[in-house]
């Protein structure tokens, strides 16, 4: 893998995310959620039409036609500089892999390149208020009418809902199936008469996920993605190379978090004098976890390139990037102390109304995306092969 990560090539493409970077400018944060909104959106429009997103798409969907390397370098490199995330993460690592996996040639050509360049936002509408782990329980239907499905139900925790253009929705197509059966996958225009956006306050003060209600909301048939009552595997094919990307970036971020962290403690305690135990061993254990996803992450993304299976891997590196998060912006949150005041001078990721925020928004991280009691559920079964009871 070193040799891989050491290529010529992908050092000079590095370089190349490095030069374009400081000529960037970022956006500033807003006076209110909406302003800071835009501002992420015109942000993610500089990266995809500066080539660093979607990079490891085929160039006829926007992408770049490189490999998931490249993706990651690009991540890592944008991270390290102190680039905000690009915004529309649904668009990029959850809707996009799924329509280049599974949508028809006229649907690719119609979404992708928008998605690809938050030209158009997508949101998820999978969870509901009694199936969220438990997601095959749903209870959201689309009955068929005519050359039409009609939508009833709620989801719930949407993220970006009352922004999104389109919803991709998992709705149940099949009433005699209470199971994995019978679902379907709808691109669902968040503009159909029938759709209410309800946003709910989050522990950042931020509200970002949202309940969504459909009443008898028209979708025509065209809409599914793959075939009916197949919605299922849609929605589990999980694009392990675009989970390492995502996983990528966020260990990026959360490395230069730590660096940083670093940065203030060595001023505060030149040459490690005065620093309590219980801290420095907090640091060292931090680094450790950040060594081990690093190695997760690149083992992972080095199978992928060589076309081998993955069947649970990416669960594992979602534990260890939950609890490597969560500690860094933990450590960073109770150390800095009067430090969390340190105005300006770092790149703007890194100020400390940034910092606040992710410490608020990393306790999320073992829920999204499945929790760490169902990701070690999936490590014990896939990956270790135990019994179930
Ligand atoms: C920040 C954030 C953004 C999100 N964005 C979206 C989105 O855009 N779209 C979307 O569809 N959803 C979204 N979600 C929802 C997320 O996918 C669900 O919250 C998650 O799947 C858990 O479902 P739940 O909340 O219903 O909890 P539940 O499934 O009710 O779980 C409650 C508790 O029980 C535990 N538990 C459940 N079943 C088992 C089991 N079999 N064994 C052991 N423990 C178990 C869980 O680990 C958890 O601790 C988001 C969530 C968050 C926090």
């Amino acid at each position: 893998m070193e040799g891989a990560m050491s290529d010529p090539g992908l050092r000079a493409y590095r370089a190349s995310v490095r030069a374009w970077l400081s000529q960037a400018v970022f956006p500033k944060v807003g006076s209110n959620m909406e302003e800071t909104y835009a501002a992420n959106r015109a942000w993610h429009k500089q990266l995809a039409q500066a080539g660093w997103l979607g990079v490891n798409w085929p160039v006829e969907y926007g992408g770049q036609g490189l490999s998931t390397l490249h993706q990651m370098a690009a991540m890592e490199e944008l991270a390290r500089g102190g680039a905000p995330l690009p915004l529309a993460i649904v668009n990029l690592y959850v809707v996009g892999p799924t329509l280049v996996s599974w949508a028809s040639q006229a649907q690719k050509q119609r979404f992708l390149k928008a998605l690809l360049h938050a030209d158009e936002i997508w949101c998820q509408g999978f969870s509901e208020p009694n199936a969220g782990s438990d997601l095959a329980s749903l209870k959201t239907r689309a009955l068929p009418d005519g050359s039409d499905f009609i939508i009833n139900g709620q989801k719930i925790w949407t993220s970006q809902a009352q922004f999104a253009d389109y919803c991709a929705v998992l709705a149940r197509t099949d009433t005699a199936s209470n199971s994995h059966a019978g679902l379907s996958y709808f691109i669902v225009d968040m503009k159909s008469p029938g759709i209410r956006v309800r946003p709910i306050e989050q522990l950042t003060g931020d509200a970002m996920f949202n309940e969504v209600f459909f009443e008898n909301v028209r979708v025509p048939a065209a809409n599914i993605i793959g075939e009916l009552n197949e919605g299922w595997k849609v929605a589990m094919r999980s694009l392990a190379s675009e989970r390492s990307i995502i996983m990528a970036q966020r260990k990026a971020e959360a490395d230069a978090m730590f660096q940083w962290l670093l940065q203030v403690l060595k001023s505060r305690y030149p040459k490690g004098e005065g620093l309590p135990p219980h801290l420095s061993w907090r640091l060292g254990h931090a680094r450790m976890q950040l060594a081990a996803l690093d190695a997760q992450v690149r083992d992972l993304v080095d199978r992928l390139q060589r076309g081998s299976e993955i069947a649970g891997e990416e669960s594992l590196d979602k534990l260890i990037l939950t609890d490597v998060e969560q500690e860094v912006f933990a450590l960073a949150f109770d150390q800095l102390g009067p430090y969390r005041q340190v105005p300006g001078g770092r790149p703007p990721a890194m100020d400390a109304a940034h910092m606040i925020h992710e410490f608020f928004y990393s306790r999320s991280r073992s829920i999204s995306g499945g929790t760490t009691q169902i990701q070690r559920d999936i490590v014990a079964k896939r990956l270790l092969k135990l019994p179930s009871s």
